[in-house]
């Protein structure tokens, strides 16, 4: 999924950056206020300095256009989820039927960037919760978790901050969150394990205290 603009709540988005601050899961940074113009700026002369100082000819015509590419692609489809402002309209909704079995949203595809190489982490969440006061439509959970992907991530980090911007968007603490992931850093270079998967996972509430819920969600996933 790529970013849609029409469909982005940016007054959700700051409570959930004071939020996630508030339990200490936010991404280490500042809102610095530079335009998207800007960034994409700075980015490309930072970058065509990286490319030149490897030695790269940036007259080539392969490669003159590539730092704008770069920046261009950074800000606008791979590190979007750093802004706030396009944190996805979500409408969690009454819940009249008073459902309240576990929802569970498998295989949502996660497309991240490991912060410490900068380097892909590729792989999948499963989100899970049971509903009191509210529902969402089954999307949304997808939506959240890509907004949090799209940005420099560490896995634990990802999957905490899915299931807190969960909690206050349900306010409800009964939210499972896993991830399995590979991350590219560990396939291409250092230890080159090409088939080693890291999984991380938070649960709260009953998925955390009660045992039957825990293992039902646990063996949901594993079908
Ligand atoms: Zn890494």
């Amino acid at each position: 999924m790529s970013l849609d603009r029409s469909k982005v709540n940016p007054e959700l988005g700051m409570e959930i950056f004071e939020y996630l601050k508030s339990e200490g899961v936010e991404t280490p940074r500042r809102l610095n206020g530079l335009s998207e113009d800007e960034k994409i700026a700075r980015i490309s002369t930072s970058f065509r300095d990286i490319m030149d100082t490897l030695g790269l000819n940036l007259e080539d015509d392969s490669l003159s256009g590539t730092p704008e590419r770069l920046a261009k692609m950074y800000i606008q489809e791979t590190y979007w989820g750093l802004s706030p402002k396009y944190f996805p309209k979500i409408t969690a909704v009454e819940n009249k039927m008073n459902y309240d079995e576990m929802v569970l949203e498998k295989n949502i595809i996660v497309q991240s960037t490991c912060e410490h190489h900068f380097a892909t982490i590729d792989g999948y969440a499963h989100v899970a919760y049971i509903p009191h006061q509210k529902v969402l439509g089954l999307s949304k959970l997808n939506r959240v978790v890509e907004y949090f992907a799209r940005r420099p991530q560490i896995q634990e980090r990802l999957t905490e901050q899915v299931y807190y911007a969960l909690k206050y968007i349900l306010e409800t603490p009964d939210i499972a969150v896993m991830i399995k992931a590979k991350h590219y850093c560990v396939k291409s270079r250092g230890v080159e394990d090409i088939n080693s998967e890291t999984i991380t996972s938070k649960l709260g509430g009953c998925f955390k205290d009660d045992a039957a819920t825990r293992h039902e969600f646990l063996s949901l996933v594993r079908v």
